[in-house]
């Protein structure tokens, strides 16, 4: 059959609607024209992120039902501690509320001033977590990760040369390697497992340990599968094993690949610093058989463990984002190729060449595709990333609009839908005008700031 279907039908249901374009223009006037400001109730198609907005299945809403609350030795962690350690063979297991709970221990641990930690591309709360701890994160992901043209079919490698290179010069300072799968700061591009291998080969040549961070394991683990030579006759669970067994530890966001609403860990080998670890996860997050959560997550995640692994999921999965890309390739709108794991990013600014980067292209098509037709996605450009720590203002390396796909929630015809919407944008996509940043906080500015619409 040559159709790829959703593997799943639906038992629940929650209903979307199409508001009026002039409903749509009165919500973005409110709010300055920032998407983050919308009530999510006006949003029609919400793609904002993939982070804790997917759909758990039948059996992970028994598992709620069967979570354990007790404060210490929930039957829940050990379910939960169990499905971790059945893909990643980690002898530690401590989960915390989210990702960033998991780093911020993580950097407690190993970060501090007068450190250098590496990776292909730090997340930017990984970034955050590491420079709060006064060291410096470094991205050494290879030259054709940042050219969104190029078709190199694992986007996400750590360019080995450099990394050497970084590990001679800054041998005293850097205290552990690091790498992200999926890059999700890099277009949710894939590492090969030949890559994992060799990055995690030369860490422990120079003593270091190597941590993954593993928000996206099993949309990285296909990637290695239909892409990897030699590697597509093996299960994704051999292949996530493989991809673990190199580690010395994870840190996880279960709101991404574990098909968790909330949700996080840190694993690790070593004991001693397992045990630095619950410290802190004591004083921050709770007891070590539950971390941040309830048990009924821990019992949630453990079996969405046990789903994301499926093949028939994760081709549909990486099949909606290829399918959007193709679509707005065939279109002439410039998009990041090949299509990430995740997310589809289109170049906003090659597309509406006429809007300067400084008068923020990404933001003028997202406003657009919210003005169209309801969808909401992120801009990941000038807006995010152009305020200097000196109050200056650059252009981004690149103006890109995220179109995030929550996991297990939209069809097929929505995906048709989001395509028309780009259709009906190109038509005016000439007459599009730029936007002026009339107040913005100190730091993260792309949440709360309010726009201006040039030439309105
Ligand atoms: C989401 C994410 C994180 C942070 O996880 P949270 O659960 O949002 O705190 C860290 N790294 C990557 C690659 C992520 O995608």
């Amino acid at each position: 059959m040559k159709t790829i279907i959703e593997p799943f039908r639906i038992k629940s249901v929650e209903p979307i609607r199409l508001t009026t374009r002039e409903e749509r223009q009165q919500h973005l006037a409110a709010t300055g024209y920032n998407l983050f400001g919308l009530p999510s109730e006006a949003v029609l198609i919400d793609l904002l992120t993939d982070s804790g907005t997917g759909a758990m299945s039948s059996l992970q809403w028994a598992a709620v039902m069967r979570g354990d609350e007790s404060y210490a030795g929930s039957p829940s962690f050990y379910r939960f501690e169990a499905a971790v350690k059945n893909l990643m063979p980690f002898k530690h297991v401590i989960p915390t509320h989210q990702g960033r709970a998991a780093e911020a221990i993580l950097f407690s641990i190993f970060g501090g001033a007068g450190r250098r930690i590496p990776s292909n591309t730090h997340f930017d709360t990984t970034r955050g977590n590491i420079e709060a701890s006064g060291a410096i994160g470094d991205d050494l992901v290879i030259a054709e990760g940042k050219d969104p043209r190029s078709e190199h079919p694992f986007k996400g490698d750590m360019d080995l040369e450099r990394l050497e290179a970084y590990l001679q010069q800054h041998a005293a300072e850097v205290p552990l390697v690091m790498i992200t799968i999926t890059n999700n700061a890099g277009g949710g591009q894939p590492v090969s497992l030949a890559n994992i291998r060799a990055v995690a080969e030369l860490a422990h040549r120079h003593g270091k340990p190597f941590v993954i961070d593993g928000c996206r394991f099993a949309e990285n683990a296909w990637f290695i599968k239909s892409r990897e030579p030699g590697q597509g006759g093996r299960s994704i669970e051999d292949i996530v094993r493989d991809c673990f067994s190199v580690a010395d530890g994870m840190t996880m966001s279960a709101k991404k690949d574990a098909f968790g609403n909330i949700g996080g860990w840190l694993a690790l080998n070593d004991d001693g610093l397992a045990e630095q670890a619950r410290q802190h996860l004591i004083r921050t997050e709770g007891f070590p058989t539950y971390g941040g959560l309830a048990g009924r997550d821990l019992d949630a995640l453990a079996q969405g463990l046990a789903e994301i692994v499926d093949e028939d999921y994760l081709r549909y999965r990486i099949r909606t984002n290829a399918y959007i890309v193709e679509r707005l390739d065939a279109m002439g709108i410039p998009v990041v190729k090949p299509a990430g794991g995740h997310a589809v990013f289109v170049d906003a600014r090659a597309w509406l060449s006429h809007i300067a980067p400084l008068q923020y292209p990404g933001q003028a098509l997202a406003v657009a595709l919210y003005e169209t037709g309801g969808i909401r996605s992120c801009e990941i450009g000038t807006v995010m990333f152009g305020r200097q720590p000196d109050g200056s203002e650059k252009p981004a390396a690149m103006d890109l609009v995220r179109l995030a796909f929550p996991r297990r929630t939209y069809t097929q015809s929505h995906a048709d839908y989001v395509v028309e919407v780009f259709e009906e944008v190109a038509v005016a996509k000439d007459r599009l005008a730029g936007y002026r940043i009339v107040s913005e906080p100190k730091l993260m500015r792309h949440f709360t700031c309010r726009f201006e619409k040039l030439g309105a």
